[in-house]
C-alpha cells in the first residue's frame, strides 16, 4: 500500500510530515530543509520555480514572484482582503470569470488552487523523493477558520497537485493531535495559532484517545505579514524623513524591504536591537543612497502591539464560546513562526495565566499531526477519535434581508440539519434559497457559499408545501444541501454552485493544461 502524507500548506512555509514504524517524521527538502517557502515564480526566461528557488530570486523578479496567495484562496475578487492584497503585492492580481482572484505571470491568469497546487506538488515530490515511492494519498491543513469555499478551493488544489485529498483538518486541530500523540492523559488546552498570514485559535479536550474541539476561532487575514508591514511602513517614514526620498513607487527597493523588514523581526525574537542595511537602496543626482536604520525591540513592540491586541480579543471570544475560563486551560500549544515572538509569548503568557508549553516545533507541529491523521484514516487499527467544529454558523437569507442561522457556529461536524421551507405565493413553483456562511444577521454581511432554485413543488395554496431542506456539513468542514418534498418524497437533486470555487470542468482543464506543460519541458518545448 502506498503511503499517505500530511501537508501544512501554510501562507509563508509549508511542511509535509510521514509516519515512518509508528513515528512522525518532518520530511526534509532537497536543501535540507524542513520547511519550504509557499512561493511560485516564472523566470524572464519562463522557468516555473517553487519553493526556496522561486524566494532567492524574488527580490529581482518581484512581479512574478507570488508568495501569500493563501490569503487569496476562496475569495471574492471584490472581497477586502483580496483589494488589500492588490494594494500590497507586487504582482498582478486579476479579476477571474468565477468572479475569483487570479494572478497574472508569465501571460497567464493562474487561478489561487492552480498555486496551491504548485506548492503542493512540490510537497508531494519532496516526500516522493524521500520516501523512493510514489505518494497518492494526502491530509491538508487549512486554519480553522477557513470558511466552505476556502475549503473547498484547497481540496480543488490537492485534486490539481494529483493528490486524493483524505481529509481536509484544522491547523490547530492538526497541532493538538500531534500533542496528543502517545499521551494518556485528560487534558484542557489551548492553540494559538499565528503563523504567516492567519491566526487560528482552538481550545480542546483530550481524553482517553478522543480530541474533542470545544470552540474555535480566528482571524484569516492576520499574521507575520502584518508585523513585517507596519515594520515596512516604519523603514519607509524614516528612509524618507533622513533622505527625503520616498521608496513607496520602487517595487524593487519595497521587496528588498519586506525581506529586511522580515529578517530585522525574527533577529529581535533573540536580541533587543539590530540594524537594517540596505546599501544602494535609491539614488538621486547626488549618486547612490544607503539605508541604515537602527530598530530595537521596545519599537518593534509598539508598532505591533495593535496586532498582537488584535488576537487576544479573538482568544476572549473562542474562550467565551468555548464554556470555559481561560484559567481552566491546563496547557498551552504555540503553533506558527510569528509565536517565536517574546511579545507575542508574553501576550499569551498573561492572558492564560500560564507559558506555553515548550515541547512542540511551532513549524512543523501541524504537519505532524497532519500525519498522524493521515494514517489513522487509513489504518485498521483503532486510532484517535476526532471531534472537531464548524468556525462559522450557516444558514441561509430570509425575506427582508436578514440571515437564519440552521447550524450554529462550533458546532461538532459532522453534522446535519434540516429546515422546512414553504411557498409565499398561490401555486409557487420554485423557492430561490441563498446559502450564507458567517456571523451577522444581515444576510449580505456573510459569505455567500451559493445559491439554487428549488423547482417542481406541485401547485398548491400559498404555505401549504412543506419542504425539507438539509445542510450538511462534513467531516472536512465542507457544506453540501439537499432538498425533499415531503409530501411526495420526492428528492431534488440540488447543487450549490459555491461562488469563487472552479467546476469540475475547470479542474480537468487544469490538470490537462498541466500535462501539456510537462511534456512540453521534457520534450524541450518551453
Ligand atoms: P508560518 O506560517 O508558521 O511558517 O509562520 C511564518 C511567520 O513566522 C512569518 O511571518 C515569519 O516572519 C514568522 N517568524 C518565523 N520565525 C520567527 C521569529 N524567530 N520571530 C518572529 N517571527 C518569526
Amino acid at each position: 500500500m502506498s503511503r499517505v502524507i500530511g501537508i501544512d500548506l501554510g501562507t509563508t512555509n509549508s511542511c509535509v510530515a510521514v509516519l515512518e514504524n509508528g513515528q512522525p517524521t518532518v520530511i526534509p527538502n532537497a536543501g535540507g530543509y524542513k520547511t519550504t517557502p509557499s512561493m511560485f515564480a516564472i523566470t524572464p526566461d519562463g522557468k516555473r520555480l517553487v519553493g526556496h528557488l522561486a524566494k532567492r530570486q524574488a527580490i529581482t523578479n518581484s512581479k512574478h514572484t507570488i508568495f501569500a496567495s493563501k490569503r487569496l484562496i476562496g475569495r471574492r475578487f471584490d472581497a477586502p482582503e483580496v483589494q488589500r492584497s492588490i494594494d500590497l503585492c507586487p504582482y498582478d492580481i486579476v479579476r477571474g470569470p468565477n468572479d475569483d482572484p487570479r494572478i497574472e505571470i508569465g501571460g497567464k491568469a493562474f487561478t489561487c488552487p492552480e498555486i496551491g497546487a504548485t506548492i503542493l506538488r512540490e510537497m508531494k515530490r519532496v516526500a516522493e523523493e524521500y520516501l523512493g515511492e510514489p505518494v497518492q494519498e494526502a491530509v491538508i491543513t487549512v486554519p480553522a477558520y477557513f470558511n466552505d469555499t476556502q475549503r473547498q478551493s484547497t481540496k480543488d488544489a490537492g485534486k490539481i497537485a494529483g493528490l486524493d485529498v483524505l481529509r481536509i483538518v484544522n491547523e490547530p486541530t492538526a497541532a493538538a493531535i500531534a500533542y496528543g500523540f502517545n499521551k494518556q492523559s485528560e487534558e484542557r488546552i489551548a492553540v494559538f495559532d499565528l503563523g504567516g498570514g492567519t491566526f487560528d485559535i482552538s481550545i480542546l479536550e483530550m481524553s482517553d484517545g478522543v480530541i474533542e474541539v470545544l470552540a474555535t476561532a480566528g482571524d484569516t487575514f492576520l499574521g507575520g505579514e502584518d508585523f513585517d508591514r507596519r515594520i515596512v511602513q516604519y523603514l519607509l517614514d524614516q528612509f524618507q524623513q533622513q533622505e527625503s526620498i520616498d521608496l513607496r513607487g520602487d517595487a524593487m527597493a519595497l521587496q528588498r524591504l519586506k525581506d529586511a523588514a522580515e529578517k530585522a523581526k525574527c533577529d529581535l525574537s533573540g536580541r533587543e536591537q539590530v540594524e537594517v542595511n540596505l546599501p544602494f537602496i535609491a539614488s538621486d543626482p547626488d549618486g547612490p543612497r544607503h539605508l541604515s536604520i537602527q530598530l530595537d525591540r521596545q519599537t518593534l513592540e509598539s508598532l505591533v502591539s495593535e496586532v498582537v491586541n488584535a488576537t487576544l480579543k479573538t482568544a476572549e471570544q473562542c474562550v467565551r464560546d468555548s464554556g470555559l475560563e481561560a484559567g481552566d486551560v491546563e496547557q498551552v500549544i504555540l503553533v506558527g513562526g510569528q509565536t517565536r515572538m517574546p511579545l507575542v509569548q508574553q501576550a499569551v503568557a498573561d492572558f492564560f495565566g500560564k507559558r506555553a508549553h515548550k515541547g512542540v516545533n511551532p513549524d512543523e507541529v501541524v504537519a505532524v499531526g497532519a500525519a498522524i491523521q493521515a494514517e489513522s484514516l487509513t489504518s485498521e487499527e483503532d486510532s484517535v477519535l476526532l471531534l472537531d467544529v464548524t468556525p462559522l454558523s450557516l444558514g441561509i437569507a430570509t425575506f427582508g434581508g436578514h440571515f437564519a442561522q440552521l447550524i450554529e457556529r462550533n458546532t461538532t461536524v459532522p453534522v446535519r440539519k434540516g429546515h422546512i421551507f414553504t411557498t409565499t405565493r398561490e401555486n409557487q413553483s420554485a423557492v430561490k434559497i441563498r446559502v450564507l456562511q458567517g456571523e451577522s444577521d444581515v444576510a449580505a454581511e456573510n459569505d455567500l457559499l451559493g445559491e439554487f432554485v428549488l423547482t417542481g413543488i406541485r401547485p398548491a395554496n400559498k404555505g401549504e408545501p412543506e419542504i425539507d431542506v438539509s445542510f450538511d456539513i462534513d467531516a472536512n468542514g465542507i457544506v453540501s444541501v439537499s432538498a425533499r418534498d415531503l409530501a411526495t418524497g420526492k428528492e431534488q437533486s440540488i447543487t450549490v454552485n459555491a461562488t469563487g470555487t472552479l467546476s469540475d470542468e475547470e479542474i480537468q482543464q487544469i490538470i490537462e493544461d498541466q500535462e501539456l506543460y510537462e511534456v512540453a519541458l521534457k520534450e524541450g518545448v518551453e
